[in-house]
């Protein structure tokens, strides 16, 4: 009797450790890849025509594409912010971009999504564009990533006869890079992917890819010879270059089996500079209406995919709204790595909602500051104050204008006189939301 209840009790111990070792050889890697300044409609699974993106259409099929996805803010440090934190970046006075020469960047209160996953026994890089601050303290070495190759500010010249100075870095250290930018992006994210592929790791793969300056090589240029405008060509080449790299780390995941064994997010950071007075790449954002800067779909909704094959459905098309706050918690709990509830995080584990195993929407309500534009996305509707440089006028700000986004996606039918009673219900969840926030660190 006794032999048997220790036959059975070493059975169950050898399941347990079975299962949890098995579990624990299964987290899964996690890759977050991050465009800069994309226009909505210049992916091939928007529709775009005249740029081809295969890459990053195989990546959507693979996976889930969002169609309601957005970013919490209209340009690019304060998204990084919040995709770094799972935080709404206002809540630390993170609501603009640092300013040259200051030394600020994302508050040391905060704990980043690299933090959590090393801690969590992953290797961590980022690849690319960091915008996070400039200085020693706030460099992402000391904000989880074990590894960083790439450049500290907002914009970098992509050729090395135009960079003016040895300002790519490996790790801490000036690098002699004379790749193409967005190629050694790629070979670098290869790189890593090769050096980590035998335990779990976290690729943080920020292109500068479209931003300006608009630089392309003459070979992607030619390529593009049937497109007359020269402003798009050379932004269709600079996408293509981005495309290909992309291309090159799914290449290298599915090379060393592992394709099925990786999350993989993709966004841009903030919508086309599409609007007068802003520097422009020659991206288009149709049928949204803005620009990067405002907080009208144009500037804050983006190209946004999450795959992660044999877990994820393939192909799924989902319409709910999601934001890239969302990205923290989701990786977090691939990895088995939940942040405890003090963490106080606004983003949502977006798994069970793609898997089935939860029903209704990731959130009821999203919202925006920016300076002295706002926006609230309840349901449907839309309330808004955008800059005016958005319908042609001299810089300020409109005031509310109330829209329903099932009906109007680009923003024309402003609805505010027609349902007070929506307007104030809005206005209201934004104003309690707003008296949470924090006084920007800095200025805009
Ligand atoms: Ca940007």
């Amino acid at each position: 009797m006794n032999r048997w209840l220790i036959l059975l009790a070493s059975l169950a111990c050898s399941l347990v450790i079975t299962d949890s070792s098995s579990a624990l050889s299964q987290r899964p890697n996690i890759i977050i890849i991050v465009g800069d300044d994309m226009g909505y409609a210049d992916v091939g699974f928007h529709g775009c025509k005249d740029i081809p993106t295969p890459r990053l259409d195989g990546l959507a099929k693979s996976g889930v594409r969002f169609t309601n996805g957005y970013v919490t803010g209209p340009y690019c440090s304060p998204t990084r912010a919040g995709l770094m934190t799972g935080r709404y970046q206002q809540r630390f006075g993170h609501e603009f971009n640092p300013g040259g020469g200051l030394d600020v960047g994302l508050p040391l209160t905060e704990t980043t999504i690299a933090n959590r996953l090393k801690d969590a026994g992953y290797a961590t890089a980022l690849v690319g564009k960091w915008h996070l601050g400039g200085s020693d303290k706030h460099h992402p070495q000391r904000r989880g990533f074990d590894e960083f190759f790439g450049f500290l500010g907002g914009a970098h010249a992509y050729f090395p006869e135009k960079r003016g100075g040895r300002t790519i870095l490996r790790g801490t250290e000036p690098a002699d890079e004379a790749e193409y930018l967005t190629d050694a992006f790629g070979r670098e994210a290869v790189a890593f992917i090769d050096r980590h592929k035998a335990k779990p790791f976290f690729l943080y793969l920020a292109f500068n890819a479209v931003h300006t300056p608009m630089h392309a090589t003459d070979e992607r240029l030619k390529r593009f010879a049937s497109i007359a405008d020269e402003q798009r060509r050379t932004y269709a080449a600079m996408m293509s270059a981005m495309d290909e790299n992309i291309g090159r780390v799914l290449d290298k995941l599915r090379a060393e089996k592992l394709d099925e064994n990786t999350l993989i997010a993709f966004i841009s950071d903030n919508g086309g500079p599409t609007m007068k007075g802003v520097t422009i790449n020659g991206s288009t954002n149709t049928p949204l209406r803005g620009s990067k800067r405002t907080t009208l779909e144009g500037g804050i909704r983006v190209p946004f995919v999450l795959s992660w094959k044999g877990t994820l459905p393939a192909g799924k098309v989902f319409d709910s709204p999601v934001i890239q706050l969302d990205l923290l918690p989701t990786a977090l709990a691939a990895a088995g790595a939940e942040a405890k509830p003090d963490a106080k995080l606004d983003g949502v584990n977006l798994l069970p909602f793609l898997t089935g195993k939860a029903t209704g929407q990731p959130h009821e309500t999203l919202l925006w500051r920016f300076g002295t534009q706002m926006a609230i996305r309840h349901g449907d509707w839309k309330l808004v104050r955008y800059d005016t440089a958005a319908d042609g006028m001299k810089s300020g700000v409109t005031k509310h204008k109330l829209y329903n986004l099932a009906e109007d996606i680009d923003e024309s039918h402003d609805l505010a006189a027609d349902k007070p009673d929506k307007l104030k219900e809005l206005e209201t969840l934004w104003n309690k939301w707003d008296a949470e926030l924090a006084k920007p660190l800095w200025g805009g």
